[in-house]
C-alpha cells in the first residue's frame, strides 16, 4: 500500500505564492479546491539515488510525517493531508500566516508582561506536549516559532518544521549531532 496519496496534488489544490523554503524544502499557499480552506503545501525534494547528496531521505520524510501525524495541539502546526510525486512529498499543512514571532517582536515599539508571558506559556505547552510524547523537535529557533494570525490582541503561537524530529526510545540512547549551527550547542546524547 503507498503511503502518501499518488494522485496529482494540483488537482486537489490550487497552488499558490511561495510562503518561505528551507534547504530542500518550499513552501506555499494553496488552497482546497472542494472545500475552499486555505493550506501551505510544504513540498520537499525527494533524494533520487543512494549516492546524491541532494534531497530528503524517504525514511526522512517518512519520520517527520509519522510524528505530525502523532501531534494535535493548539500551539502545533496540523497536517492535514500527505502527496507524492516522482520528486517530491508534498504536505498539506495547517496554514501558519502571522509570519514568525520574531519579526512580530521587532516590530513592535514595547512588549508587556502579560504579552511576553502568553508567548513564553505557548512555546512551552507545545514543547511540554511534544515532550510528554516522548518527540523531541531538536530545531526550536526563531524560524520555526510562527503567528497563526498576527492581527488579534493575543496572537496564538504555532511551532512548525518537524524535519528534524525524533521520538526518542525508552533505553535507547540518542546520539546524533544535528540542528542548525547557529544554535547547536552542543552534539545531543
Ligand atoms: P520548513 O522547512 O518547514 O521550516 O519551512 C520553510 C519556511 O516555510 C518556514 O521558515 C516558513 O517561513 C514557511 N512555512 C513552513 N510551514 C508553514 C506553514 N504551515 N504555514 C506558513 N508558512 C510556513
Amino acid at each position: 500500500m503507498d503511503l502518501f496519496k499518488q494522485q496529482k496534488v494540483e488537482d486537489f489544490y490550487e497552488i499558490g505564492e511561495e510562503l518561505g523554503s528551507g534547504q530542500f524544502a518550499i513552501v506555499k499557499q494553496c488552497r482546497e479546491k472542494t472545500t475552499g480552506l486555505e493550506f501551505a503545501a510544504k513540498f520537499i525534494k525527494k533524494r533520487q539515488s543512494m549516492a546524491s547528496s541532494r534531497g530528503v531521505r524517504r525514511d526522512e520524510i517518512e519520520r517527520e510525517v509519522n510524528i505530525l501525524q502523532q501531534i494535535q495541539h493548539p500551539n502545533i502546526v496540523m497536517l492535514h493531508d500527505v502527496y507524492e510525486n516522482r520528486t517530491d512529498v508534498v504536505l498539506i499543512l495547517e496554514l501558519v500566516s502571522g509570519g514568525e514571532l520574531f519579526d512580530f517582536l521587532a516590530q513592535k515599539e514595547s512588549l508587556s508582561e502579560e504579552e511576553a508571558t502568553q508567548f513564553i506559556k505557548q512555546i512551552l505547552e507545545g514543547v511540554n506536549y511534544l515532550h510528554a510524547r516522548k518527540i523531541a523537535h531538536f530545531d526550536l529557533k526563531p524560524e520555526n516559532i510562527m503567528l497563526l494570525d498576527k492581527n488579534t490582541p493575543l496572537p496564538r503561537i504555532k511551532l512548525i518544521d518537524f524535519g528534524l524530529a525524533h521520538k526518542i526510545e525508552a533505553g535507547v540512547e540518542f546520539k546524533n549531532i544535528f540542528g542548525t549551527p547557529e544554535f547547536v550547542v552542543s552534539g545531543a546524547s
